[in-house]
Order: structure tokens, then C-alpha cells, then sequence
């Protein structure tokens, strides 16, 4: 560890939080100023900075540095609130809306079925009176199943239609 008696604070280039390099691609190094002003504060320089003082490198107090990234973890963690929250709102009203859709489509479906129950007593009972039995016509049993399952496949596509 060296230290620098002249600190340039022309800098061309601005960092963000804590820099890892130095404009010039070399990896930064920590040194303890010299100056009366700031003495024995901590900065980022690199090595050629230090043999080049009349070179424009990157120099960073690291007290600024450590400042400067934590507001921008701040912000992000900010962000992240914010856009967790409208995730959260986006999902409950799409919960939402996908609950009413079920349903309707229940209501609609116990709707079918009463009228199909209707219409299949109707169907028996004349079927009763034409063929004078009181055994049941094997041909209603796969009418009500063939109507059953039009009904399932229909609700079925329904709520995948969602
Ligand atoms: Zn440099």
C-alpha cells in the first residue's frame, strides 16, 4: 500500500457504487491520502495512476463509494417492492376473475342438467306409455349417458377456454 500526496479531482468519467476497475482496465487498489484536508481518508486508485499522476484514472473516495451503492441497492430493492406488489395485485384480480368464471360455468352447468332431467322424465314416461313396460328402455340409458358426457365435454372446454 502506497499513498498520494496530489489528488486529481478532474475526473472525465464518473462511477457508480463501489467501482472494480479502472477506466484504464487495470484492478483498483485501496490508498490512505496524504493531504491535510483529508488525511489518512481512504480512496480507489490504480498502480499506473499512482507512478502517472499527470494521467486522468479513476479516483473514488471509498466512503462515497460505500454511500453510493447502498442507496443504489435502495432503489433496486425498491423497484422490487414495487413490482412485487403489482405482481401481487395482477394475480388476485386475475384469481379473481377466473373464480367468477368457474362459476357461471357451474350454474350454467346444474342449469343443463335440471333441464336434461326434465326432458329425459319426459322421454321416459312416454316411452313408458308406448312400449307398456316397466322395465327401462336400454336405448334412454345411452341417450342419458351420450347427454352426460356432451355436458362434461362442453364444461371441460369452458374452463380450459379460461
Ligand atoms: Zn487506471
Amino acid at each position: 500500500m502506497s499513498s498520494s500526496t496530489s489528488l486529481s479531482r478532474s475526473q472525465t468519467h464518473t462511477t457508480r457504487g463501489i467501482p472494480s476497475k479502472c477506466w484504464c482496465g487495470s484492478n483498483l487498489t485501496t490508498f490512505a491520502a496524504q493531504t491535510k484536508e483529508n488525511l489518512y481518508r481512504r480512496f480507489y486508485r490504480c498502480e499506473i495512476a499512482i507512478k502517472r499522476q499527470s494521467e486522468h484514472h479513476l479516483f473514488k473516495w471509498i466512503d462515497e463509494a460505500i454511500i453510493d451503492e447502498i442507496r443504489m441497492v435502495d432503489k433496486k430493492v425498491t423497484h422490487l417492492q414495487s413490482d412485487f406488489e403489482s405482481f401481487k395485485t395482477t394475480t388476485t384480480i386475475r384469481l379473481h376473475e377466473h373464480g367468477r368464471h368457474i362459476d357461471e360455468s357451474l350454474l350454467e352447468m346444474k342449469k343443463i342438467f335440471q333441464d336434461q332431467t326434465i326432458l329425459l322424465e319426459e322421454l321416459r314416461n312416454k316411452s313408458t306409455l308406448v312400449l307398456d313396460a316397466k322395465s327401462h328402455s336400454p336405448l334412454l340409458n345411452v341417450a342419458a349417458a351420450a347427454i352426460a358426457l356432451g355436458t362434461l365435454a362442453w364444461l371441460y372446454a369452458k374452463i380450459t377456454s379460461i
